[in-house]
């Protein structure tokens, strides 16, 4: 099928021409037509399938009428991460760069006038992180009666950083009658819950199961000991063709003392992580998509949405702590067809987590070594997983844990026994034919680091609840790592960002305690 057999006009055929696309992905094949119909959709599709294009290309020509007032949006993209909006927003650009479309992006880490001013002028088009939406609302900047069409993109990761009471929240503001898109990669239970409540009478479309793999990622996994690891990095960076490359850490100090290292060794490396400024994350972004990095040392906050072509390679200098990020990590590489390739290091210790990842992907990693280092072992699991502060054994930065995080509940119905013993290692030339699995879900991203709200001028500021504070990026006062652990919700993450946990907290949304 073309693209001219979608039902799209001429302005955005021929934005989709001189970008260079010829033939129309899976997901956009299916949903153009119907976004096009003005029916909502309930889409099962991961980053990577060209997702959003199969939003955007139709709502161009959909919102191609009509101009937008003063402070009321016509249309209302939710994405979970600044990364993701900006992304979404470049795509606009792209795509309607033959259209006379007023774009607003409010993402969280950029002032407030400058997004005000792009409200002002009227938006067909906003796209905005749930937050920082909210915040322009609460200060009267935005009114959203008149939002004729929603997306709301990546609904589980919504769910796993804890957005999704800011986001029924924003759709109680919205007009009952309008087109919902809704995306998301996995479809767990409480997420089909909230798409029931969101959407009327919904088109499905789904291009990969829930845990679909990509299949050109050549995986290895090296098993060395704590203190050999940066060493361990150094050798396969030099031993591999590495056109350019992210090394995912768990911590953002490791990332900045990685980062470091690499420099010193004369590498190209930049860093990114939550607790840098968006300007800084943009322009660092923009460079290792221009090639001026070339080595990218990141925390999570990297891992979804970034979109950079043709990336060689991905090491993991930590394991993640949850499988789906192991996927989601990986998945960085080998996109459109091309093969790539990801290392993960890992220590002896570390045995329960690659098990919890090869149950999820069902495929063994094959180990591969590192020349001139010794091989070790990993030391048999006990078969529950640990989350950071249960870890045993060294770690890559010797300091105390920070707080845990607990095993994940989803999709744990989607792992598979174990069938068959870990392959010996090989070395790391004789890995080229390693995993290909089968099964891969788009694994979970990290919470955006949010802005902290700014209280209006007119009225004093709200006391909040701990969590609230919280996922407004504040910090909860110390507590003793018991007490955290006694209250930390299984579902939390706790990465770079170096915010609290984030989770529903105390409020539980209508749809999940529906039975
Ligand atoms: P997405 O899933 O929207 O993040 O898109 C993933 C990548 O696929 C992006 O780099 C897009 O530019 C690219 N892409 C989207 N649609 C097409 C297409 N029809 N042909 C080729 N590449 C595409």
């Amino acid at each position: 099928m073309s693209f001219e057999e979608l039902g799209l006009s001429a302005p955005v055929l021929q934005a989709v021409t001189e970008k260079g696309y010829t033939t129309p992905t899976p997901i956009q094949e299916k949903a153009i037509p119907i976004v096009l119909m003005g029916r909502d959709i309930l889409g099962c599709a991961q980053t990577g399938t060209g997702k959003t294009a199969s939003f955007v290309l139709p709502m161009i020509d959909i919102l191609a009428e009509g101009r937008a007032k003063a402070r009321m949006p016509r249309s209302l993209i939710l994405e979970p991460t600044r990364e993701l909006a900006a992304q979404v927003a470049e795509n606009f650009e792209i795509y309607g760069k033959n259209n006379k479309l007023n774009m607003a992006l409010l993402i969280g880490g950029v002032s407030f006038p400058d997004q005000e001013r792009a409200l002002e002028k009227g938006a067909d088009v906003l796209i905005a992180t749930p937050g920082r939406l909210l915040d322009h609302f609460e200060r009267g900047g935005i009114l959203l009666n008149d939002v004729k069409i929603l997306v709301i993109d990546e609904a589980d990761r919504m769910l796993d950083m804890g957005f999704i009471p800011d986001v029924e929240r924003i759709v109680s503001l919205l007009p009952k009658i309008r087109q919902t898109l809704f995306f998301s990669a996995t479809m767990p239970p409480e997420i089909k819950r909230l798409a029931d409540r969101f959407l009327s009478n919904p088109k499905e479309v789904t291009v990969s199961r829930p845990a679909s793999a990509n299949a050109n990622v050549v995986q290895g996994l090296v098993v060395v000991q704590d203190d050999q690891k940066r060493d361990a990095l150094l050798a396969l960076i030099k031993s591999q063709e590495v056109k350019n490359a992210i090394v995912f850490c768990n911590r953002k100090r490791d990332v900045a003392t990685l980062h470091t290292t690499l420099k010193k060794q004369g590498l190209k490396a930049g860093a990114l992580h939550g607790d840098m400024s968006q300007p800084a994350r943009m322009e660092t972004l923009e460079k290792f998509k221009s090639g001026e990095i070339q080595i990218l040392v990141a925390s999570d906050v990297a891992a979804r949405g970034l979109d950079v072509q043709d990336m060689s390679h991905v090491f993991n200098y930590d394991v993640p702590f949850s499988p789906e990020d192991y996927v989601h990590r990986i998945g960085r590489t080998g996109r459109a067809g091309k093969t790539g390739h990801s290392f993960t290091l890992a220590t002896p210790s570390e045995g329960d987590l690659i098990d919890a990842i090869q149950k999820l992907i069902n495929t063994e990693i094959p180990k591969v070594e590192v020349p001139g280092m010794d091989a070790a072992a990993l030391e048999a699991g006990d078969g529950r997983r640990r989350g950071r502060g249960g870890r045993r054994g060294g770690r890559s930065s010797g300091g105390a844990p920070e707080r845990g995080r607990g095993p994940r509940r989803e999709p744990r119905e989607n792992r598979q026994p174990r069938g068959e013993q870990p392959a010996e290692s090989a070395p790391i030339e004789a890995q080229a034919s390693a995993a290909s699995p089968e099964s891969q879900p788009e694994a979970r991203a990290p919470r955006e680091p949010r802005a902290p709200r700014e209280p209006r001028a007119d009225r004093p500021p709200r006391e909040r609840r701990p969590e609230q504070r919280e996922s407004r990026g504040e910090r909860r006062p110390e507590r003793s790592s018991e007490h955290r652990s006694e209250r930390r919700p299984e579902r939390h993450h706790d990465r770079d960002d170096g915010n609290s946990p984030v989770g529903l907290g105390d409020h539980v949304p209508a749809f999940l305690a529906r039975r």
